[in-house]
């Protein structure tokens, strides 16, 4: 064999070389690379991150994605599956990224980021976070089950939101959590300049009236069960924007829209046709005896004919009153609270239900509850998370189900995640549950599909059944 010696004369075998080149190559594949995604990984990312911004002058643009199922798959999958699918979501992300000369990398066990180099336009970079959410709501199959999860992003610009690589990301998860706790399945800038620019960018308004008119506005359905017996006994219209190039648009992104261009009421009555008209189809096809609830904007809420549309449409489609529920959101309702008043006993003689929306975010709620008259109301999402982690919150929240009782009205909670969150609330005696951990909104396909087989979402961890995800 061939032979080398070393500066002291040692004897150095050529193959032993190469294997410690080899073994060098690999430790740091492991070292720097995530094996279960094959991005690079946390410490690749900050050891690169800051040579980045020094290269780029600082401009640099990192996007955050995060399921927003997270929580409740890794109560439900087992830990193969849940690898199996942040690998699936992650060669989503990096094929994308590889279209856009990006930089992915897996920052933990349930974020990944992109770095742009440079800050691209606002419009460009809306672009690139809604194809990425569109490419996260495809199908997953994992364990042989079609799951439907969603994701929501986080948007930090440098230099603006931070200088160096932590206060960067540290930028891009708070707006990451933003985005999710709005709702998910969107993005959010870290800065709400940057965010209300996007929707005017994007160019939204001078099509909505265009798309109202060429029906790519559609409704989906999010199922609401039963405290006690876990059926579906109502489902939630949420309206959506089927945009020909843009994908599904949530109604963040344009309902502040059609209120500026005056289309409110409009829009809320397409809606309420349309649903009013699916409704009888439920009943009819399925024999299903579930409420319909349909949100009402401001605009519609305070217009004087309002009662007399509602009726109006009940007799053209044939719902009878009582299976509809109208959503008006607390701070509508308080705008003008003498007003509301006398429109909720309108809205009652006509013989619909009223709920009170978003319930706990405006202002002294409780002392309201003794005057309005409404049937029902929906304990806004942002208390779920605290009913667990803040007593102070969970004994407001007990109090507020226990008063509402105690005058008669229905409790619903919307927001609902985890197994544990559902056990609270059951335990503290709501009356209807509505959220991820149940289903998200669905089509009308889909929808159908659930009444058809009567589907029953008990405590999911007794047989580890993924419906409804
Ligand atoms: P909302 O009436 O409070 O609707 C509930 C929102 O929470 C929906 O968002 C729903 O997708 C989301 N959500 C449901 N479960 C969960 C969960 O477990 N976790 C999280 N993070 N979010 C959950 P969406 O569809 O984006 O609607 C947002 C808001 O837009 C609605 O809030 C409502 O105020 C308004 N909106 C939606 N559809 C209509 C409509 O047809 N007409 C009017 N006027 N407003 C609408
Ligand atoms: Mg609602
Ligand atoms: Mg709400």
């Amino acid at each position: 064999t061939y032979v080398e010696r070393d500066a002291d004369g040692n004897v150095v075998l050529e193959e032993e070389r190469n294997r410690a080149t080899r073994a060098d190559a690999a430790l740091r594949r492991i070292r720097d690379f995530d094996p279960v995604t094959g991005l690079p990984n946390r410490r690749r990312l900050l050891n690169d991150l800051p040579s980045w911004l020094r290269h780029t002058n600082q401009q640099t643009t990192l996007l955050m994605l995060r399921l927003d199922q997270q929580e409740t798959l890794s109560g439900t999958v087992g830990l193969v599956a849940l690898e199996s699918l942040m690998a699936e979501a992650a060669a989503r992300f990096e094929q994308h990224a590889r279209e856009n000369w990006q930089r992915p990398a897996r920052l933990s066990d349930t974020r990944l980021v992109h770095i742009i180099p440079g800050i691209p336009e606002t419009a460009r970079i809306s672009t690139i976070a809604n194809d990425l959410l569109t490419s996260m709501r495809l199908p997953f199959y994992v364990e042989g089950k079609e799951l439907s999860l969603s994701a929501s992003i986080g948007i930090a610009l440098a230099p603006q939101d931070g200088r160096n690589a932590e206060a960067l990301i540290a930028a891009a998860e708070s707006a990451c959590r933003s985005a999710h706790e709005a709702g998910g399945n969107r993005f959010h800038f870290f800065s709400s300049e940057l965010n209300a620019m996007a929707l005017t960018k994007l160019g939204l308004q001078s099509e909505l009236r265009r798309a109202m008119l060429h029906g790519q506005l559609e409704l989906h359905y999010q199922p609401i069960v039963s405290g006690a017996n876990h059926h579906i006994c109502g489902v939630e219209a949420l309206v959506r924007w089927n945009h020909p190039e843009r994908g599904i648009l949530l109604p963040e992104m344009f309902i502040e829209e059609v209120a500026q261009l005056g289309l409110s009421e409009e829009l809320d009555r397409m809606i309420l046709q349309q649903s009013c008209r699916e409704a009888c189809e439920w009943r009819d096809r399925h024999g299903s005896e579930i409420t319909l609830s349909v949100n009402v904007s401001t605009r519609s809420f305070q217009f004087d004919g309002f009662p007399e549309m509602v009726r109006g449409i009940l007799r053209e489609t044939g719902l009878e009153p009582n299976r509809l529920e109208l959503e008006i959101v607390e701070s509508s309702a308080l705008i003008d609270p003498g007003r509301a008043l006398t429109t909720l006993d309108r809205l009652r003689a006509v013989g619909v239900r009223c709920a009170l929306d978003d319930f706990g975010t405006g202002y002294s709620s409780l002392s309201h509850l003794r005057e309005l008259p409404v049937d029902c109301i929906k304990i806004d999402r942002s208390f779920v998370d605290n009913v667990l982690t803040n007593p102070r919150d969970a004994a407001i929240v007990a109090a507020t189900i226990t008063l509402a009782h105690s005058l008669g009205l229905e409790v619903v909670v919307e927001g609902i995640e985890t197994e544990r969150q559902m056990q609270w609330f059951i335990r503290h005696e709501a009356d209807r549950l509505q959220g991820f951990l149940f289903s998200a909104p669905v089509s009308r396909d889909e929808l159908h599909r659930m009444l058809a087989s009567r589907e029953q979402w008990l405590a999911r961890s007794n047989d580890g059944d993924m419906q409804g995800l």
